[in-house]
């Protein structure tokens, strides 16, 4: 009976993900069969955490969970594998890691870098960088994902690279370069004055890192465009820019109006797809509301009564925290004390919505931060302002798989899901920091990177070093 259901679930994998590659499939026709043994399993939706756990792998999709259990090892095998073994499986032995689904980053921008005023900052990138080499760079930023165990990430925007990002989305797809499942927003929209690049004579006409829209028929024509050459989501700025005010409030400019960002969502709901808006606070990021947006990016000044309009609406909020902790301008500078400002205000407006039960999907904007950076550090940031460790894994885990309409096959170690798995060395739950060192990577079914499963001469099985 049990394996005639996890029969079902296979046929059904396979009807769900028919259309993407099976490129594991062997010769004839059979999807190879993975065992890996979990010491502990934090699956992604439970509220606590498993030990010695088998999991099953057949192709690109976990068929099977079930207790390692002292009976079903063979105590005689030196390679610690259960003795029940599939013929022809491959045992990969994380007996002594902690086994979690692989991660996503729900706000990243791949073909961004770090914005180094010194390496000519945002403006070099759209004015001297052939795309070519964008591309080539937005290359490593997938594989430094990949390896940090982020199996999927959200992509916010290209920032002046166009379409950039469905081709590297392709690329990966297809096989020819390692990177993380990407969902992609291609150029972003925004208002005439409400993105860089910026300060140039007027006389220049200078490339912008968005599409600029002014009114809702010129709004909705640009979203059009854009999901028409590929983009899973459409990506408005609602606020730009922030400043301190001479009373001392935290202020940014708003951009679209309602009207003009109805257009977009309208558009957007009608092909299936989300809309997720960049919005500090103020009337930016009410208008961001009342105009339906389904994800908040950043957040940073959340009143009450918005906080219970996005409970009400279900709205995601994709806090980025540690970005607003990074690289701060000098403190006696208006850049400083606006600074200082965004980050004692994120904090307050990320403890009320986590207290309030707002839907929350870790991100991190990684691209405005180098990509040498671990992008793990967001969670000890999350945890420090109110989350628990385990709120903070599954909003990287199951939570951004919601955001991301991938509920049951991302984010989860459970049968039906995509066979992403990522494991680290020691418990995630009593330190978080951990998870800034990822041992062990499959995403696909496929291992990438493993530096964590017990070696074993005694055994043929061991899985080795991935592409
Ligand atoms: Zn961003």
């Amino acid at each position: 009976m049990k394996s005639a259901i996890i029969l079902a679930i296979v046929v059904l994998s396979f009807v769900w993900l028919s259309g993407t590659s099976w490129a594991q499939k062997t010769a004839s026709g059979v999807a190879p069969v993975t065992v890996i043994r979990a010491g502990v399993l934090i699956d992604g939706v439970s509220g606590s955490a498993r030990h010695d756990q088998l999991i099953t792998v057949r192709g690109n999709v976990i068929t099977d969970i079930a207790e390692a259990g002292a009976a079903s090892v063979s105590s005689n095998v030196p390679s610690n594998a259960p003795s029940n073994l599939p013929t022809g499986a491959t045992y990969i032995d994380l007996s002594q890691a902690t086994v979690l689904p692989g991660l996503i980053d729900a706000h990243t921008h791949i073909f961004l870098q770090g914005e180094d005023p010194a390496a000519g900052g945002y403006d070099i990138q759209l004015l001297k960088y052939p795309l070519a080499f964008r591309a080539a760079r937005a290359t490593v930023s997938v594989r430094r994902a990949l390896e940090q165990g982020f199996t999927t990430l959200r992509d916010m925007e290209t920032e002046g690279a166009g379409y950039g990002d469905v081709g590297i989305k392709m690329a990966i797809e297809g096989g020819y370069i390692p990177g993380p499942r990407l969902f992609v927003s291609t150029r972003a929209i925004s208002t005439t004055g409400g993105y860089p690049l910026e300060g140039y004579a007027p006389e220049i006409e200078v490339p912008k890192g968005v599409q600029i829209i002014d009114g809702p028929v010129e709004a909705r024509k640009a979203a059009r465009e854009q999901l028409d050459h590929g983009a899973d989501w459409i990506k408005v700025y609602m606020t730009h820019r922030s400043w301190v005010s001479k009373n001392g409030e935290l202020m940014s400019q708003p951009t679209l109006t309602v009207e003009e960002l109805r257009a977009i969502v309208d558009e957007t709901h009608g092909w299936g797809k989300k809309v997720a808006c960049h919005a500090y606070g103020g009337e930016g990021l009410q208008r961001a509301l009342d105009g339906g947006c389904d994800s908040i990016e950043h957040g940073l000044m959340l009143t009450d009564a918005q906080i219970a309009q996005m409970l009400r609406q279900g709205t995601w909020l994709c806090p980025t925290l540690s970005i607003y902790y990074d690289d701060w301008a000098p403190a006696d500078t208006p850049e400083g004390q606006r600074d200082r400002k965004r980050a004692s205000e994120h904090e307050v407006s990320f403890r009320k919505a986590v207290k309030a039960g707002v839907k929350i999907a870790f991100g991190t904007d990684m691209g405005g931060m180098p990509w040498t950076e671990p992008i793990a550090q967001e969670f000890p940031r999350m945890v420090e302002f109110g989350m628990t460790p385990m709120q903070a894994i599954q909003s990287a885990t199951s939570r951004a798989a919601e955001l991301l309409e991938m509920k049951g096959r991302l984010g989860v170690i459970a049968p039906g899901a995509y066979a992403d798995v990522v494991a680290v060395s020691g418990d995630p739950l009593a330190n978080v920091k951990i998870l800034e060192n990822v041992g062990f990577v499959m995403k696909d079914g496929q291992v990438f990177k493993n530096d964590l499963a017990v070696k074993n001469p005694a055994s043929k099985n061991d899985a080795g070093q991935g592409r």
